[in-house]
């Protein structure tokens, strides 16, 4: 069989399912094609995609901008490794230090080396600058969290299909109820030993949980107090997904194009992946202040492919899209039509619980146990009738459409979503 065979769908999946490993459980569609908020299967049909590789693909697919970049950088230099300099390495940390205002980046490639890097760094600052006694550093956590696939991020998982039978875990986290400012108090109470919190903004796999208001805000004021370094992992949600540039930048309205956050809700460390390629390329990156990020000398960390010249190419072409065409405010504007449309939905129909969201990172919830197949085939139904979206936890449907998307085409996905399940039949 050589690569350019055209296969069906069916024959795609059977092979899948024949040599490789049965980590996922995909939808059965099987994509060949991709372009702005559209993709297209072996077949031809076309679909909107409404989960955009869990936020990966903010800026749409093969966005024309992202792709010369990354493939001029391709015919120029793709890799040197960290042993010797590059060319792009250096402009990209730049552009990417002061487009989310702070002293200094790290670059690594997927998410959760991201994550890994963030407790990496806080635990060393916690030892160097903080002087928690060695091998004693404890950083919290929030149950239900979702930080990636490593052994020491699942390690404070408690979802037990992620962890159950990869023991023996990683000590030193402490697990709290996620929004809950009070736990969050008395665990920074409780120990001396705390380096840092490690929170996401929105929680997104969990199934969309956005917390109050000012719990973001708060937090981080009592990791001030405590000297314990606030970790926002905004892999999914930052880069314009919920409305502004970063999750944690508050209520900016983010009509300043250089938004980098409100002060009181500045992470100490943030994490970003996902977007920061626009879904072109693996490029994750930690962010943080000298104070923090100079405890990493040569040697302490590092990634062969981290900071390559198509990844720093690709990520500056992918931040310029998201400034160039105003994609936080897009998916500010877009998300409120979206939920209000939605949550008059649900009021209406039985099979819809409620609409929770913020920007274009929304859920809703289906009205059955959280065992049953409901969310699953309804999502099969959507696939049918063209939108493709996959459930989360329980019985959740995420709905994440690339930011690129115009108010007509969200109209029209509403449509086909109410119709959809105004239709559907267990
Ligand atoms: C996806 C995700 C990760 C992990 O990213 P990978 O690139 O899959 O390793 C980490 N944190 C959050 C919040 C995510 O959504």
């Amino acid at each position: 069989m050589a690569v350019l065979d055209k296969l069906t769908s069916q024959e795609a999946i059977e092979l899948e399912n024949k040599y490789g490993a049965h980590n996922y459980h995909p939808l059965p569609v099987v994509l060949s094609r991709g372009e702005g908020v559209h993709v297209w299967d072996v077949e031809g049909k076309k679909y909107y995609d409404f989960l955009s590789a869990y936020s990966a693909v903010n800026q749409g697919h093969c966005h024309p901008k992202i792709v010369d970049a990354m493939t001029h950088q391709a015919k120029t230099l793709s890799l040197t490794s960290r042993a010797f300099h590059n060319d792009m390495l250096g402009k990209y940390e730049k552009y990417a230090a002061e487009y989310f205002g702070f002293d200094k980046i790290l670059p690594m490639n997927t998410g959760a080396e991201a994550v890994e890097t963030a407790l990496k760094m806080c635990r060393k600052w916690g030892y160097e600058v903080k002087g928690i006694p060695e091998n004693k550093a404890e950083i919290i956590v929030c149950e239900n969290n979702f930080h990636g696939r490593t052994t020491t991020i699942i390690s404070f998982s408690n979802d037990p299909v992620a962890k159950k039978n990869f023991g023996p875990y990683t000590k030193g986290f402490i697990k709290i109820e996620y929004d809950n400012l009070q736990a969050l108090q008395e665990a920074l109470e409780n120990s001396n030993n705390i380096a840092g919190f490690l929170v996401e903004p929105i929680q997104g796999e969990a199934g969309v949980y956005v917390p109050s208001e000012n719990y973001l805000a708060e937090a981080k004021k009592m990791c001030a107090e405590y000297n314990v370094l606030f970790i926002a992992d905004e892999v999914q949600t930052g880069i314009a997904r919920t409305g502004r540039l970063l999750a944690t930048c508050g209520n900016c309205t983010c009509e300043d194009k250089n938004c980098s956050g409100t002060p009181e809700v500045k992470p100490d460390i943030l994490i970003l992946g996902k977007a920061l390629s626009g879904g072109a390329y693996p490029v994750s990156a930690v962010l943080a202040n000298d104070a923090i990020m100079n405890v990493i000398r040569p040697g302490n960390h590092g990634s062969t492919f981290g900071g390559n010249p198509i990844a720093a190419a690709v990520a500056m072409a992918a931040l310029e899209v998201v400034r160039e065409e105003n994609l936080a405010e897009n998916a500010y504007q877009l998300g409120i039509i979206f939920r209000e449309e939605l949550a008059a939905f649900a009021a209406t129909n039985n099979l819809v619980k409620s609409v929770r969201g913020k920007g274009l990172l929304n859920a809703i919830l289906i009205n059955d146990t959280e065992d049953s197949s409901t969310a699953w085939d309804i999502c099969m139904k959507l696939r049918d009738n063209g939108l493709l979206a996959k459930p989360t936890h329980g019985n959740i449907i995420r709905f994440a459409p690339p930011l690129v998307m115009t108010e007509a085409q969200l109209r029209e996905c509403v449509a086909i979503i109410k119709k959809t399940i105004s239709e559907f039949k267990k």
